[in-house]
């Protein structure tokens, strides 16, 4: 008896030496792991160049980064061969190229940006998993050598907000988190700044969504009414078909109404805290689409689908939408002129006429006017989700609005506005409420056919 107690006291003894052991071996790598990613962040900043560039400018709109930036350093224009955005890879030196337009300013500092298009630049959907100092990389001629130096420059982000978080759309059931920031670091008595890139593979989190789908007008708005229909029924429906057929795409699915508290919805909250207009960005979804139906009265021949874009933006996206729409759902593009910028999309931002509306607005109801140019995208929901992307600009000051959290965010939504067809036109009309899987089909087919360049 004894004996095996003293047996036993034995064994626990070793048990608790062999868990000091392994959370000792554990401590130390880790230990020895952060000091070797800091000691790598030293040896690739004391590679570089002493001058630093400076983004003035950073903001993601959907799945894509952009900057703008300038180096800090007197260049001539033409001794530059070229240049890149460089993330090198703080551990194992598979490093991310990124192409960039430059330019030399008055200064005679060099200038760069990712692209001029919203939606364009770095795409994060694209981005490899690691840990990236961001850099710039110049071929620059040097005359003595009469060969071209590599110059590695540091790149520090100056814009206003400095710490961005972003959540890969879902494939197959992953998800990257993006984390880019600015540091501050001693490393071996010296101090070290620099921006970094952090990629990891990650759980989405319950309140993060891929896709934001807003059935237009709900509550007292009933939008347009033709034949006994009205729109505010019919875009519920599409946007709880569409919500239950995305997510069989594998996509996390939002809604900014699906029905339960229709009474409730208030014409004038769109910009509170539930309002459509701000759900897209509470939830951290990349893409929002908008549903309408066009309630124009005009004598039409044919019906027809149209997509508003949002301002600046590469169309490829919606025009594989409107295609796919016309092919699914066996209609055609809108017969309509106004604003027209290719087959099926249109494009409309404040006119002069509009601007002057707005202004005489805030006059007669006394809050200062917005700062409204001809490029400020005209639809609320476009532009409101896209915060400084999209000069969106509900504020505060219109004491009828609440102020929309995120006008001036950097981060902001691709969205679009969706006018499935003419409630005017039997045809589309017949169309729209008989041919629901058409219509579905054809958002299922662009997502399925646009997310799959990532495979
Ligand atoms: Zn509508």
């Amino acid at each position: 008896m004894k004996r095996c107690r003293y047996r036993i006291g034995r064994i626990i003894f070793c048990i608790l030496l062999l868990v000091v052991i392994v959370v000792g071996v554990i401590l130390f790598i880790n230990r020895d792991k952060t000091s070797k990613e800091d000691l790598n962040i030293k040896n690739i900043i004391d590679s570089m160049q002493k001058e630093e560039a400076k983004l003035d400018k950073v903001r993601i709109y959907g799945t894509h980064l952009n900057f703008s930036g300038e180096l800090n350093k007197r260049i001539y224009l033409d001794n530059v061969d070229d240049a890149k955005i460089i993330f090198k890879n703080i551990n194992d030196g598979k490093d991310i190229k990124v192409d960039i337009e430059y330019d030399v300013n008055r200064e005679g500092h060099l200038t760069f940006y990712t692209s001029d298009k919203i939606n364009e630049g770095i795409d994060l959907e694209g981005l490899s998993i690691g840990n990236y100092i961001i850099t710039l990389k110049l071929s620059e001629k040097n005359y003595n050598t009469n060969k071209n130096d590599i110059n590695y420059y540091k790149i520090i982000n100056d814009d206003d907000t400095k710490k961005f978080t972003y959540y890969t759309i879902t494939k197959n059931d992953k998800n990257n988190k993006i984390t880019i920031n600015n540091y501050n670091k001693n490393i071996q008595e010296k101090k070290y700044s620099y921006m970094k890139v952090d990629i990891e593979d990650t759980k989405l989190p319950s309140n993060v969504y891929d896709i934001t789908i807003d059935p237009g007008h709900g509550g007292l708005d009933g939008g347009a009414v033709v034949d006994g229909y009205s729109e505010k029924d019919i875009t519920l429906e599409y946007g709880l078909l569409l919500k239950e057929k995305l997510e069989e795409l594998g996509l996390k699915v939002k809604l900014t109404r699906d029905g339960t508290n229709e009474e409730e919805l208030d014409i004038y909250d769109m910009y509170g805290d539930n309002g459509r207009a701000v759900i897209p960005n509470k939830v951290k979804s990349k893409y929002a689409f908008s549903i309408h139906l066009n309630s124009a009265e005009y004598d039409l021949n044919t019906g027809g689908v149209e997509i508003y874009v949002p301002n600046n933006t590469n169309v490829d996206l919606a025009r594989l939408l409107v295609q796919n729409i016309v092919e699914c759902a066996n209609t055609n593009y809108s017969p309509s002129s106004a604003y027209k910028i290719e087959d099926g999309l249109y494009l409309r931002t404040f006119s002069y006429y509009d601007i002057e509306a707005s202004n005489e607005q805030a006059r007669k109801d006394g809050y200062e006017p917005y700062d409204l140019t001809t490029d400020t995208t005209y639809y609320f929901f476009i532009r409101e989700t896209g915060g400084l992307n999209t000069n969106a600009y509900v504020d505060g000051r219109n004491p009828l609005y609440e102020k929309n959290k995120y006008y001036n965010s950097p981060i902001g939504v691709e969205s679009y506005l969706v006018e499935l067809g003419f409630m005017v036109s039997d045809s589309d009309l017949n169309n729209i409420i008989n041919n629901k899987d058409g219509y579905v089909d054809a958002f299922v087919k662009t997502m399925e056919e646009y997310l799959n360049k990532y495979e």
